[in-house]
């Protein structure tokens, strides 16, 4: 009787897979799938080439993918994910170039010559090692570099004669200078230690 009825099942069964519509319809599913799993080596063969450099790496992600067979590429996707580098090359480049531009933003800082330390621009003496770093004009009050041999701002000459007197000389470079030397040259040079309204002056700029 079990028989009797397995049997007329399995007929009904076997009935359904022999219509020509079922037919077609598992034919087009399974021509689907395929599909799919070509696409989708050619998506990590892509999506790799994006990742790396290296010309062969892309082959090996496209490979492991068709290694996962038609019915199981899905656990391939999984695992490529899994391995596959973070960053696309672009990204990577992305972020180098940020890096670089970073760091030559920080270069560029003005850094005392003696010590290295970074100073800002408006600063006369460096805080670290007490080397000088600009002069104050004394008669315009703006800050002057050290190696201008005429104001910039207000035209004054430095190297006339009968000012020679005034051009303040810098302390040796690399060797700390005590308080009360500055202060003298300072005096002798004529020009105050920069006061407020001149640090104003320069901010002009
Ligand atoms: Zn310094
Ligand atoms: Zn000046």
């Amino acid at each position: 009787m079990f028989d009797d009825l397995f049997g007329t099942l399995g007929a009904e069964i076997g009935k359904i897979f022999d219509n020509p519509v079922v037919q077609t319809g598992l034919k087009a599913i399974g021509l689907y799938i395929v599909f799919m799993w070509l696409a989708t080596a050619f998506w990590a063969y892509r999506d790799m080439s994006q990742r790396t450099t290296n010309p062969i790496a892309p082959y090996l992600a496209a490979g492991l993918i068709v290694l996962f067979t038609p019915i199981l590429f899905i656990f391939g996707v999984i695992l490529y994910r899994i391995l596959r580098p973070g960053m696309t090359v672009a990204e990577a480049n992305e972020r180098a170039l940020a890096e670089e531009a970073m760091l030559v933003e920080i270069e560029s800082q003005p850094h005392c010559a003696s010590c290295g330390r970074q100073v800002h621009s408006d600063w006369i003496i460096c805080p670290t090692c007490r080397n000088r770093l600009r002069r104050v004009c004394p008669n315009c009050s703006r800050l002057v570099e050290l190696d201008w041999s005429l104001c910039a701002w207000c035209g004054k000459d430095f190297e006339r004669p009968e000012l020679l007197r005034e051009v303040a000389v810098p302390p040796p470079a690399g060797r700390p200078v005590a308080e009360p030397q500055i202060a003298a040259a300072v005096e002798t040079a004529g020009m105050p230690v920069q006061s407020a309204p001149s640090r104003a002056a320069a901010g002009e700029r």
